[in-house]
């Protein structure tokens, strides 16, 4: 049993485990605890539903999964030398999903770097939204302590936050010595029920794209003829805050994102010249900060990138899973999903890797997949995950254990195995 997981109830049923660092989204709230049951793992003290729809997915069953191939069930050293075949067979594969921690995501680096496979993650077009304005203008982030200790002014652009970030408001609740009121205004979107605070809503005319442009050169203190009063107001209030947090979320975003993550940022950067104002960008669920924080730190370069032994090459664009697929430009799938059963692996006729929760066995029981059961960080093994605002690694503490190997587990065994394959049959690794 973990040091931090204690026996609660006389018959032996429940084990509580506080303050646990929950995997669901990159929040990764920790002030929260979890009953492990017989049947599975209740969450107490918050009613977040994807948590809940998380742990959901982790009943009794996963404790006899097995890994497959060809849909037929094997043990593990058959599978790992039916991936190794395929891996050793290909020319261009792509590892897709990535949804995994820090630890797995090195293992996947390393793996990729022995067999020349390009990098992308499951949301990996959202990534590109926030990552084009990253390169073409820099950032000016703030963390979820700023917000908390000083904002006096939010402002979400085209997100209520709560669909996807459910308790993104009582994480950077003001603290309640905080000397200033909190104001939240939502562009394009109903205000959530139930917000602190006063909370008001803009519904400009046209898109976001107009609505953001409109905005920009409001706060610029550019004459805008017919502009929209709300928009104005908002300017107004924009310039007059102590200190105001702009919220958006690249997953929410539409093609071509990346022009209205350009103008938040311009807006920031504006403000910045006479008060105080930073960007909070919702995104990096399922492993998506960690996957591009790693493949950044190892290779100098982010996600949709080519890694090998001739060199690395990036291509936001041409090295999109889907783009990948539908052209068949690769000849391999290797599809980490290791968080639940929302990333199942895309159907294809190219061979096909999995590593992923135990629970996604009936989508990859087709021809021409291996599949790994694979271990939950922060639930039935320890891990590491980057928060969304970017400057903290937090540790997870495993639940319970399952038996399962993690993803780095296997990534590493495929790694050895694959050196060794080279070595007997071209005489180098
Ligand atoms: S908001 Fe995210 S990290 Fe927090 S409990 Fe919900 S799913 Fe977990």
């Amino acid at each position: 049993m973990n040091a931090s997981t204690q026996a609660c109830d006389p018959d032996g049923h429940v084990d509580v485990t506080p303050n646990w660092t929950c995997p669901f989204c990159s929040l990764l709230c920790d002030g929260f605890r979890v009953e492990t049951e017989q049947s599975g793992l209740r969450l107490v003290g918050s009613d977040c539903s994807k948590a809940v729809q998380g742990l959901a997915d982790f009943g009794p069953a996963t404790a006899s999964a097995m890994p497959s191939v060809d849909g037929r069930p094997v043990t593990a050293d058959m599978a790992l030398d039916a991936a190794v075949g395929r891996l050793a067979a290909c020319r261009m594969p792509l590892f897709g999903g990535l949804a995994t921690d820090v630890a797995g995501m090195r293992q996947l680096y390393r793996l990729a770097n022995a067999t020349g496979a390009i990098l992308d993650h499951a949301r990996g077009d959202a990534l590109m939204h926030a990552l084009r304005a990253l390169q073409d203008r820099g950032q000016v982030f703030s963390t979820l302590a700023e917000i908390r200790n000083r904002a006096d002014l939010v402002v979400c652009i085209g997100t209520d936050a709560v669909g996807n970030f459910p308790e993104f408001f009582r994480r950077c609740a003001p603290v309640d010595d905080a000397g200033f009121a909190r104001r939240t205004v939502f562009v394009g979107v109903d205000a959530p029920a139930g917000l602190a605070g006063e909370v008001a809503q803009i519904a400009p005319e046209g898109d976001l794209f107009d609505a953001v442009a409109m905005l920009a050169a409001l706060v610029d203190g550019r004459r805008v003829p017919g502009a929209d009063t709300a928009l104005a107001d908002l300017a107004q209030a924009l310039r007059a805050a102590r200190y105001c947090v702009v919220v958006w979320e690249p997953g929410r975003l539409p093609a071509q994102g990346a022009l209205i993550a350009e103008a938040l940022l311009r807006i920031v950067m504006s403000l910045n010249r006479s008060t105080r104002a930073g960007a909070f960008i919702l995104g990096g669920a399922d492993g998506l900060q960690t996957a591009n924080a790693v493949t950044t730190w190892l290779s100098g370069l982010p996600l949709r990138t080519r890694v090998g032994p001739l060199g690395l090459d990036h291509d936001p664009l041409q090295y999109a899973t889907a783009r990948l697929l539908a052209g068949n430009d690769v000849d391999l799938l290797l599809w980490v999903a290791s968080f639940g059963t929302k990333l199942p692996p895309p159907s294809t006729a190219l061979p096909r890797i999995v590593l992923g929760h135990p629970r996604l066995a009936s989508a990859c029981a087709g021809e021409g997949t291996v599949f790994f059961p694979v271990a939950t960080p922060g639930i039935n093994s320890a891990g590491h995950l980057f928060r969304a605002d970017g400057v903290v690694t937090l540790p997870l503490r495993i639940l319970r254990d399952d038996g399962l190997p993690t993803v780095a587990d296997i990534a590493k065994a495929l790694e050895a195995r694959l050196a060794l394959r080279r070595l007997a049959t071209e005489g180098q690794p």
